[in-house]
């Protein structure tokens, strides 16, 4: 297959733009960063942009988490070329965000399979990650055509696009949840679909459009996150020695609210040890070394998915610490999974 249609295959990369962009600036060294799930296409866009530009292509080393993942001070490239994401962080910096649709459409399979779901429900929110929102339009279409009322949220301040979620930011969700008597999210995998079912009160119906699947989310999964929260919050109250993990990346990263956060303990908690680590990121030979070293609990200022979406893999219990001046205040807040960043 040629470069141009293995990159065109699954996304829409923007090619030209992104060439437009590295000859209109005369940028000589860039960095091609991506979504983890992409990596497979950067060696061809690396090769188209080094034949349709004059500059020299680089490949990050490891796939980006999210927009937030991103450092805006390389002082090895002129600018960076960011797959996968939209973009929320204000730099002086040049990195063009690039979303990467998809370009995958909504199958007669998957409208089949949604058909099922839809008897329950009158009223709708619609959402989605940023690589199927074009998708929204066709599915209102669907839905209205259904005779059923469709709303799509403002964004929160991650977002872009009505209806567009991002790991850490359901306002889209949020903010039509009393409106809705359920929510559809289109987004491939797991993450986003439990993200705001974690963050919203209302039926949450997961369409996967790689894997054409449809899915009512089981709350059973939303309850055990709860009561793994619990736990973490419960061996909090209890932890003799806590580490405080601050992260170093621009999108992440919270100086003073990690101090914030030991003052608050220590008075809390008298005699109990706080240590404050800085990792840009968590990995799990890092919490291995932590509670090797005798750490009790982690308390998280890096990814607000860590406290919920990692807890399998991890060998210590696992806090978000922006939750902990409520958690001593009124106790843990049931309602709420996914603390959302501005
Ligand atoms: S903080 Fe986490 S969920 Fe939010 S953008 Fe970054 S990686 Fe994604």
């Amino acid at each position: 297959m040629e470069i141009q249609q293995i990159i065109a295959s699954e996304y829409d990369f923007e090619l030209e733009r992104v060439v437009e962009w590295i000859k209109t600036n005369r940028f000589q060294r860039v960095l091609l960063q991506y979504a983890p799930g992409l990596a497979y296409y950067m060696p061809h866009i690396r090769t188209y942009l080094e034949l349709n530009t004059q500059a020299k292509i680089f490949i990050e080393g490891r796939g980006r988490f999210g927009a937030c993942d991103v450092f805006t001070t390389l002082k090895e490239f002129d600018a960076v070329v960011h797959f996968g994401h939209t973009g929320f962080l204000e730099s002086d910096y040049p990195i063009l965000y690039i979303p990467a649709y998809s370009n995958r459409k909504l199958s007669e399979s998957i409208l089949q399979k949604l058909d099922s779901f839809l008897t329950k429900y009158k009223k709708i929110g619609l959402e989605a990650s940023i690589q199927h929102i074009k998708l929204l339009k066709d599915l209102s279409q669907f839905l209205e055509n259904k005779g059923k009322i469709v709303y799509l949220g403002e964004p929160g301040k991650r977002g872009q696009f009505k209806g567009q979620v991002v790991g850490c930011d359901y306002y889209a969700g949020l903010r039509i949840d009393n409106l809705v008597d359920a929510h559809i999210i289109v987004a491939g995998g797991e993450f986003h679909a439990l993200g705001l079912a974690l963050s919203v009160n209302k039926p949450v119906i997961h369409i996967d459009p790689f894997r054409e699947y449809v899915e009512e989310i089981d709350k059973r999964i939303i309850e055990k996150i709860h009561r793994i929260r619990c736990f973490a919050a419960f061996r909090l109250m209890q932890a003799k020695k806590i580490a405080l993990v601050d992260s170093n990346l621009p999108g992440q990263h919270a100086p003073n609210l990690s101090e914030r956060i030991v003052s608050f303990i220590s008075k809390r908690k008298p005699g109990c040890h706080i240590d404050v680590f800085k990792i840009d990121v968590i990995t799990d030979s890092f919490l291995m070394q932590l509670k090797e070293l005798g750490y009790e609990v982690v308390l998280t200022l890096a990814c607000t998915r860590l406290a919920t979406d990692d807890f399998d893999r991890s060998p210590i219990p696992i806090f978000e610490a922006r939750e902990v001046f409520r958690l001593f205040a009124s106790g843990l807040s049931a309602e709420r999974g996914v603390v959302m960043l501005q």
